[in-house]
């Protein structure tokens, strides 16, 4: 299907302590166990400075997720680590603010950073879908990647397809999609992941997209 990335998040940075907090370490071998069996590179949200070297050590990239977009030393740490980081927006942040997050990483690191906006709320009810001003203004303001993810910006799977397609259309450099082979039993954000038909069918319509350079 074209799919470049796979992400799965062992450390969950959770607004409720009582929610599932993760698998952790069990967990991390799940994604790296998947990571080698379909070749493709892993995402894994590092929320600790301790989370850093083993994500090196399975040659996976980092996000540093919207809670953590201002900490200042985790974002210094990931790049001395000199991983290749996903960073996503705070809600709420200027593009400033994002930028400058950005900046740690390119300081201190090697370049390599990839920027992921994904809206305004942590939760329901709250604004819903990206903040998709801010993702044409990162397009315009830097030549790093900007990809977006629809699926925690929406909180509602059934509004995933548009927002990826506005995301495709404001000429993004990649999308980020929480699915599942069966949604219904995910412990993190079943409502906003999408089962494989779905998904697929969605891929399709994104290849019909008139390409924007
Ligand atoms: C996630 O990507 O799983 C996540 C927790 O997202 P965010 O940091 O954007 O809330
Ligand atoms: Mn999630």
């Amino acid at each position: 299907m074209g799919v470049k990335f796979l992400r799965g998040g062992a450390f969950k940075p959770r607004t409720s302590p009582y929610a599932f907090q993760g698998l952790g370490v069990k967990g991390f071998g799940i994604v790296e166990k998947a990571a080698l069996a379909t070749g493709l590179p892993a995402v894994i949200e590092a929320i600790s400075e301790a989370h850093l070297s083993p994500i090196r050590n399975v040659g996976g990239i980092a996000q540093i997720g919207a809670r953590n977009m201002r900490n200042y030393e985790l974002l210094k740490a990931a790049a001395r680590a000199g991983l290749t980081v996903l960073l996503k927006r705070a809600p709420g942040a200027t593009l400033k603010e994002w930028l400058l997050s950005a900046e740690y990483l390119l300081k201190y690191g090697n370049g390599e950073v990839i920027l992921c906006e994904r809206g305004d709320s942590f939760s329901r009810p709250g604004p819903r879908g990206l903040n998709l001003d801010i993702l044409r203004a990162a397009l315009n303001a830097t030549a790093l990647p900007v990809i977006a993810d629809p699926s925690h910006a929406t909180h509602d799977r059934a509004l995933v397809p548009a927002q990826a397609l506005a995301t495709v259309r404001a000429g993004a450099d990649g999308l980020m999609l929480e699915d599942a082979i069966n949604p219904a039993t995910a412990l993190v954000d079943g409502c906003q992941t999408m089962g494989i038909p779905g998904f697929a069918a969605l891929v399709k319509q994104i290849k019909k997209l008139p390409k924007n350079g």
